[in-house]
């Protein structure tokens, strides 16, 4: 049985007050019986780390690839795991589209983060026009290609199907849209690693997921929770959506 994931990428968004603010009242109340994280931007992990505690799981929103040296302006996985996080998030597309980071790149991240012990999280998710030109599976299946079948334990790797088209829009995928390509996904995993380890690792997914729309697509036999983006920085629809994620709801 698969521990729902629930996640929480704040973005460019809160400021050290109000990001404060935002953790505890969320790990005070998180429930039992669910893996819930938050990603808040990386200047507030040490801050908001002290404040929650083991609560919940503390994510970045990115990472390079190096470990230490002449990279100005990055932030390496060592560094990370030195101020308490759980979990690294790679291949947002916010980060393939506007940083424009390619995906040798995000192979070279992937496999840097799971080498530190930590949990990757990894998105993946075609594009509008790559949906309309019946491209999903093969778009994800090349960026399925940036993880190692090196990764061995289920437990440290998490997938993020987020439609491109869905990711801040307020349009979600459809329950049975969610479901398709996450059986796609573990379909795929089942090919390139083994059945086993394909039954055990989470597929979550991502785009406008909200309260009023949370149970339906997390009800899906091959979604292991949400990756939530908008509707995760007020405490009260983060809760409610992990809520929802928690196993025998109706
Ligand atoms: C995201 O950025 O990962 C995301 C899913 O955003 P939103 O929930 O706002 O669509």
């Amino acid at each position: 049985m698969r521990t729902p994931f629930v996640a929480g990428n704040w973005k460019m968004n809160t400021d050290r007050q109000s990001g404060l603010a935002l953790a505890r009242a969320i790990a005070d109340a998180a429930p039992d019986g669910i893996d819930v994280g938050i990603a808040p931007p990386v200047i507030y992990l040490p801050l908001i780390q002290e404040a929650i505690g083991e609560t919940l799981l503390l994510g970045a929103q990115n990472a390079f690839c190096e470990p230490h040296g002449a990279f100005t302006g990055e932030i390496s996985v060592g560094m990370l795991r030195d101020v308490g996080c759980d979990f690294v998030l790679v291949g947002h597309s916010e980060r393939r589209q506007i940083i424009a980071e390619p995906t040798d790149l995000l192979a070279r991240k992937a496999s840097a983060v799971y080498n530190a012990g930590l949990i990757l999280l990894h998105c993946v998710g075609e594009t509008l026009a790559e949906r309309e030109a019946d491209k999903t599976f093969s778009v994800i299946e090349q960026q399925l290609a940036e993880l190692s079948p090196k990764m061995e334990d289920p437990a440290r790797l998490v997938i993020a199907y987020e439609p491109v088209w869905a990711i801040g829009t307020g349009r979600n995928a459809t329950d049975a849209q969610a479901q398709e390509v996450h059986a796609y996904i573990r379909s795929e995993l089942s090919e390139e690693w083994n059945p086993d380890f394909a039954a055990a690792v989470r597929i979550i997914y991502g785009g406008s997921v909200k309260p009023e729309n949370a149970r339906g697509i997390l009800s899906q036999p091959d979604v292991d929770g949400a990756l939530v983006g908008g509707a995760s920085l007020k405490a009260e629809t983060f809760l409610s959506i992990v809520k929802s994620a928690l196993p025998g709801q109706p």
